[in-house]
């Protein structure tokens, strides 16, 4: 005891849960339509969502790029620790699924702080570097194709300032990066960022086990 990671079985999850997670109606109520979709599972975990958020107002961030917004889960999470002039700039390509976040944004009154952009996230992201928005924004959260994921780690340092925060999603991969049978192109990708954030002399970083293993990198 003491040297590992406790695991959070034999119901030692659902205590943690159980006198830690301030859930809220309307994000339970996002949770559960999303859970429903066919794609449902992609979506973060409560904990892993209040974690982020803490996350933000720990370090009083105020502009946030979102690249995978999905049903906009984690976007209404982390709208919720900006500030009123706050804005983060969700990058998806689905509209259907970006519709059904609108909806909860706007039930919750963050909505003027999410600025969604319906288009591939490195066109988003390469815009934004052109536009000189270059060490502006806060903090990032990256959690879309697990292909670009590298690709979307240089832009977010590029776009965060000195002291900002990018946050990794599906790290751990539901264990796939520890096991040497699976190389399917996703896992060998993501393997491949975890590799090379671990090297990366530019940012402070943990490699944090909540939900599907999130990584936090501090842009030095
Ligand atoms: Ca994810």
């Amino acid at each position: 005891m003491g040297k590992n990671t406790l695991n959070l079985n034999g119901g030692l999850y659902e205590y943690l849960l159980s006198v830690s997670l301030r859930d809220d109606p309307l994000q339970k109520k996002l949770r559960e339509a999303t859970d429903k979709l066919e794609w449902g599972i992609m979506q973060i975990s409560a904990d892993q969502a209040q974690f982020m958020f803490l996350m933000l107002k720990l370090i009083n961030a105020r502009q946030v790029i979102e690249i995978g917004t999905f049903t906009g889960y984690s976007a209404l999470v982390m709208a919720r620790a900006l500030p009123e002039d706050g804005r983060i700039i969700a990058c998806d390509i689905h509209e259907d699924w970006t519709n059904t976040g609108k909806q909860y944004w706007e039930q919750a009154g963050v909505a003027h702080k999410i600025e969604l952009r319906l288009a591939p996230a490195l066109e988003t992201l390469a815009q934004l570097v052109k536009d000189g928005h270059s060490a502006r924004f806060d903090a990032a959260f990256i959690d879309a194709d697990k292909g670009n994921m590298l690709n979307y780690y240089e832009y977010c340092l590029k776009l965060i300032r000195p002291g900002g925060l990018i946050m990794i999603d599906n790290v751990l991969w539901g264990g796939s990066v520890a096991d040497r049978n699976i190389n399917d192109d996703d896992t060998n990708a993501i393997r491949a960022t975890n590799r090379f954030v671990y090297q990366d002399e530019r940012v402070d970083i943990s490699m944090v086990p909540v939900g599907d293993g999130l990584t936090l990198a501090r842009k030095r």
